[in-house]
């Protein structure tokens, strides 16, 4: 089966030859193991910095070593008690065609509840980190006036749409082109939306919410933050769930130059990873669950076909490329 394995640690932006797709044997599973063919891969912004030498809450990438992230396939052959051939899972060893793992590193998934692509978006990490980011980590209540950056995106789309399901005053996203925020508005029910590439992100948001914001979902960092910590009312919250404006960036930013704003209006700003908040799992599933069902949630995916784009469908992502979740299919 093909594989990609990181060929060289980018500087600045991702460029094709930092990547590799070589062969590799496909490993039969040794006792406790599954062998499965996948069937869709994940891309996420956090692999930029996993291309990276540094420590973080995630290891890097081994330099010449295969990557790896999310992936939803079939199981094709298992030594391990629980899963039998034609079992749909989800599990770690994306960026390849074929995986043997450990069944404990696998958690099967329903294909007749959700298209299985749905397990690595709205279904997967990307909707547990809306759900948490918004509800547990920025203690969203209703009334509250919310504004998501990122939010034509996996998480972004989400983080929107559940603040307007759980009863926001109102809510407000940008996004990076014309027809991304028609989407917001149009197809998502934001309440107002901006392209941030249109002009400066602290006059458009002045204008989609005059009187101000209580929670920001940080997905961009930078001239985002700085707009959004002047916009944000007393006792406002935070989200600092990612900063993709500066995944690429070889200097340290500039921004917000206005963090200290963030005393006088007691605002909370907290940093999240998703991973901390598994207990909230059913939870998640049930509510996000019953909204798919009932039509009242919507999700997008940008579909790439073939293992052999997964490099371009990655820097896609990274440039916008993407509506909803970004995946590969195999
Ligand atoms: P998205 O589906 O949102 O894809 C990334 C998007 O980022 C692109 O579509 C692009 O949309 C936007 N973007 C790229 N460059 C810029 C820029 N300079 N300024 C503003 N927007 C930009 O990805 P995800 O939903 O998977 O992830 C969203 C964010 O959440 C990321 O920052 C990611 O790292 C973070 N994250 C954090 C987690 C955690 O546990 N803390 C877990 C999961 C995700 P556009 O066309 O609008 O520019």
């Amino acid at each position: 089966g093909r594989e990609w394995h990181l060929a060289a640690r980018p500087q600045g932006w991702p460029v094709p030859a930092d990547f590799a797709l070589v062969e590799a044997p496909v490993r039969r599973p040794g006792p406790g193991e599954i062998t499965v063919r996948n069937a869709y891969l994940s891309v996420d912004p956090y692999m930029r910095g996993r291309m990276n030498d540094v420590k973080s809450y995630v290891a890097p990438y081994a330099l010449g070593g295969p990557m790896d992230g999310g992936a939803v396939g079939y199981v094709v052959a298992s030594e391990a008690e629980g899963f039998a051939v034609g079992d749909a899972v989800l599990h770690g060893l994306g960026w390849r065609e074929y995986a043997t793992l450990g069944a404990a590193h696998a958690v099967k998934v329903d294909p007749e509840l959700a298209p299985l692509s749905a397990y690595l978006g709205v279904l997967g990490m990307p909707g547990m980190t809306a759900y948490a980011g918004l509800l547990e980590v920025a203690s969203f209540k209703e009334g509250d006036t919310v504004f998501v950056s990122g939010a034509a995106g996996a998480v972004g789309s989400l983080v929107g749409q559940i603040a307007r399901l759980k009863g926001a005053k109102r809510v407000v996203g940008s996004a990076g082109s014309a027809a991304k925020v028609a989407t917001l508005v149009e197809q998502y029910g934001f309440d107002a939306a901006f392209d941030y590439k249109a002009g400066p992100v602290a006059e458009q948001l002045a204008e989609a919410a005059p009187e101000g914001i209580d929670v920001y979902f940080d997905n961009v960092g930078g001239e985002h933050l700085e707009a959004a910590i002047g916009a944000l009312n007393v006792h406002g919250r935070v989200t600092l769930c990612g900063a993709i404006a500066q995944y690429n960036d070889t200097s340290a930013p500039a921004g917000p130059r206005n963090l200290a704003l963030a005393i006088g209006k007691r605002l909370r700003l907290q940093g999240m990873i998703v991973g901390d908040h598994a207990a909230l799992r059913e939870q998640f599933f049930a509510e996000v669950g019953g909204w798919l069902r009932s039509g009242e949630l919507r999700f997008d995916e940008t579909v790439v076909e073939g293992v052999e784009n997964t490099a371009e469908a990655f820097i896609g992502l990274l440039r916008g490329a993407n509506t909803g979740k970004m995946v590969v299919k195999v």
